[in-house]
């Protein structure tokens, strides 16, 4: 499979050609991927592109409609949940109000045989991981969301799963406790080791905890890779604008080394990949907009500022290019901005660096 992380080694989890249909709806296509043992894996995508729905086929909530699933060697495509060895955390904390913490944690281990003493000790455990020892007694009504969620993975984890499944596990929470979180699930899964999916639509939580993200979109894979990857070589369009900032614009390749937008032409490393009269988009993003100098003479352009957006480290201008019917944002330093003195309605020199210039062909 193409999208192996460690070639040579045996996946962990193996997904072979899944589609799931609801009536004539077809909500994944052919979703083929390996995983291997310890990742970090982000499922990101807009609301509707499926990623739910795979991680509950993964679970064995659902059943898909085609397709094979492979778990640690073995094939679990149509074994039943019972039998499945994972944990599960919702977004919706799905503890159980009646009972108390240490009994919430304690769920799984009941039918593991383990004695009264085993489940105390691994509660301890547990929540002494989570950073909440002592709250055995309490129950739900009494700890915040963030409380109940890192209970929610510590029932998650009780029995020690070879995979935990988080679907969107953050998403009820405030921003606050949300980045606090974010960082604790991601050093308890490093220390860990568990192989593990989540599933989220934030992109921002995917490049901090993945090791890979597998973006999708409308019930297809549309790139897997690490954040750098995915960041630095989106694999479509649809995966540069979903994660982070670009500028599009209409254009045709000339040859091996050139392209045409808007009645000029710009040196692009990315021309070679395509033929001659291609018609193609053309992206840079917004912090890959040169507004000061640059060896790139081939590719300055003159534009005029029309509006300026501070983002607190850094300030958003937009810019009207001779020949661009669209406006180009362009991402500057408070530092940069400095020495540059930039005001709308002022005119300058905007280079399009070669090298960061992204080609695609829908
Ligand atoms: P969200 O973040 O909104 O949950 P998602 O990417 O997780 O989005 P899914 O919940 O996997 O999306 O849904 C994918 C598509 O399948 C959607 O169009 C949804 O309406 C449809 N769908 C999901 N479950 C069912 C179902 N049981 N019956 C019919 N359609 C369904």
């Amino acid at each position: 499979l193409p999208t192996d992380a460690h070639p040579g080694s045996a996946p962990y989890l193996t997904l072979r050609h899944i589609d799931q249909f609801f009536g004539q709806f077809q909500a994944l296509k052919d979703i083929s991927l390996s995983i291997s043992e310890g990742e970090f894996i982000c499922f990101l995508g807009p609301s509707g592109c499926g990623k739910t729905t795979l991680l509950r086929i993964i679970a064995g909530l659902d059943c898909q409609s085609s397709g094979e699933l492979h778990q640690a060697g073995r094939d679990i495509s149509l074994l039943p949940v019972s039998e499945r060895d994972f944990g599960i955390v919702f977004q919706s904390y799905a503890l159980f109000p009646n009972l108390s913490v240490a009994d919430n944690i304690a769920y799984g281990l009941h039918n593991r045989g383990a004695t009264a003493q085993q489940r105390q000790q691994r509660v301890a455990e547990l929540l002494a991981t989570i950073g909440l020892s002592g709250s055995e007694h309490k129950y739900p009504a009494q700890l915040s969301g963030g409380q109940q969620q890192r209970i929610a993975l510590a029932r998650a984890l009780a029995t020690s799963p070879g995979l935990l499944l988080l679907d969107e596990p953050l998403s009820a929470l405030d921003a606050r406790v949300r980045a606090h979180l974010r960082n604790e699930i991601k050093s308890l899964q490093a220390k860990l080791g568990v192989t593990t999916i989540m599933v989220t639509h934030d992109q921002e939580e995917a490049l901090t905890m993945a090791d890979r993200i597998v973006v999708m979109n409308a019930g297809v894979i549309e790139q897997v890779g690490t954040p750098q990857e995915i960041y630095s070589q989106p694999a479509s369009a649809f995966v540069a604008d979903f994660v982070g900032q670009m500028n599009f614009v209409s254009g045709e390749v000339l040859d091996q080394h050139t392209l045409k937008i808007g009645g000029r032409t710009l040196h692009c490393h990315k021309c070679r990949d395509f033929s001659p009269h291609a018609q193609v988009r053309f992206g840079i993003r917004p912090e890959d907009v040169r507004l000061r100098g640059h060896q790139d003479e081939a590719n300055r352009v003159r534009g005029t500022v029309t509006q300026m957006e501070f983002l607190g480290s850094f300030m958003r201008s937009r810019l009207q290019v001779d020949g661009l019917d669209a406006p180009l944002l362009a991402d500057i330093s408070m530092n940069e901005l400095r020495d540059l003195n930039i005001r709308p309605g002022q005119q300058l020199d905007v280079t399009l660096p070669a090298e960061r210039l992204h080609l695609f062909s829908h």
